[in-house]
């Protein structure tokens, strides 16, 4: 991880082309959040939100400053919802204590975040997976009367259970978490009208990614209420979620480079060489640790290249050279 600042600005939603979610009028730029700095798998990030209000004057929406697209990170969070749900599930679906969680992530993606922020996260999550809502939630909740549902349960493994998130775009609090073995549309429904009625709030909106199983909620419950499908933001979650296994492959494969013995053997070290005579390891295979150490660097671009699967490919076809060599 670099100490690089990412600054992103998350705009109006492309898929709403500057449009109200709910009365389909023109919206307008209002002004842009002061910026939220927290950590995410990859770095640090400098988000900064802009927010928008919907025109028309009869619109409920309207003079509500607003930006309907999904959270990057939870308010006055330092680590994303990436990284927060992950530590959900460590804890919660594989069982794993806070030191574990610290060590992994540490390990895996070289996220350094320590064992009592782990801890407050966990009871930040047992808080809501235990229904135990916090007062301020709310009474703001109750006070806007109306809510934008953003729907977030992704689970690109697709190994049994997954932690599902719901939260309200226009307070951007988390109204719900809960972990499901199964979420079909009847499931789904149930705890859109559990938060609902608990919270006295008008379904104005439905954010989520294209999973049939929340089209069908929709379709078949709410085929009045505007919704959203985000193909960008569920690309780029999906992208994110890659790139963090990448970034774990990269690692391996440098740490395998960088153990070679040819790369790690003391300097001094001669043995004899046909054809050389006695000479040091080091220095008979100087170009090759040099070739070596420029193969293994190599960055990654959204959407476009991925470190890892580069550098595998580049030893790849350094290996074949090099067996070609040998047999010849
Ligand atoms: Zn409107
Ligand atoms: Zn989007």
């Amino acid at each position: 991880m670099s100490s690089f600042v990412d600054i992103q600005y998350i705009k109006y939603p492309k898929e709403l082309d500057r449009k109200c979610l709910s009365c389909g009028s023109s919206v307008g730029f209002l002004y842009p959040s002061g910026g939220h700095e927290y950590t995410d798998f990859c770095g640090k990030i400098k988000e900064i939100r802009r927010f928008y209000c919907c025109m028309n004057p009869d619109c409920e929406l309207h003079a509500k400053p607003l930006n309907p697209s999904p959270l990057n990170v939870l308010p006055f969070k330092q680590f994303s919802l990436g990284i927060f749900k992950w530590i959900a599930q460590e804890a919660k679906l594989y069982k794993q204590k806070p030191a574990q969680i610290c060590e992994r992530i540490q390990d895996q993606f070289g996220v350094k975040i320590s064992e009592s922020t782990i801890r407050n996260y966990i009871n930040d999550i047992d808080v809501y997976l235990s229904n135990q809502i916090d007062k301020r939630t709310i009474q703001l909740l109750k006070a806007q009367g109306k809510i934008i549902l953003a729907l977030d349960g992704q689970n690109p493994d697709n190994k049994g259970s997954a932690l599902w998130l719901f939260v309200d775009l226009i307070s951007n609090r988390v109204l719900k978490i809960v972990i499901l073995e199964s979420a079909d549309h009847l499931t789904l429904y149930t705890l859109v009208e559990e938060i609902l009625t608990f919270y006295e709030g008008e379904l104005t909106g439905l954010v989520s990614d294209k999973q049939s199983s929340i089209v069908k909620m929709r379709d078949t419950y709410y085929p009045e209420v505007p919704h959203q499908y985000c193909h960008f933001h569920f690309l780029q979650n999906l992208w994110n979620h890659i790139e963090v296994k990448d970034g774990h492959l990269h690692k391996t494969l440098t740490k395998a480079v960088n153990n070679l013995y040819i790369l790690t053997v003391s300097k001094t070290s001669k043995i004899f060489f046909e054809g050389i005579g006695k000479a040091s390891i080091r220095e008979v295979f100087r170009e090759v640790e040099l070739a070596l150490r420029s193969l293994v660097k190599a960055g990654t671009k959204k959407f476009e290249r991925l470190r890892g699967v580069k550098v595998y490919e580049r030893l790849s076809l350094y290996v074949e050279e090099m067996e070609d060599v040998l047999a010849n």
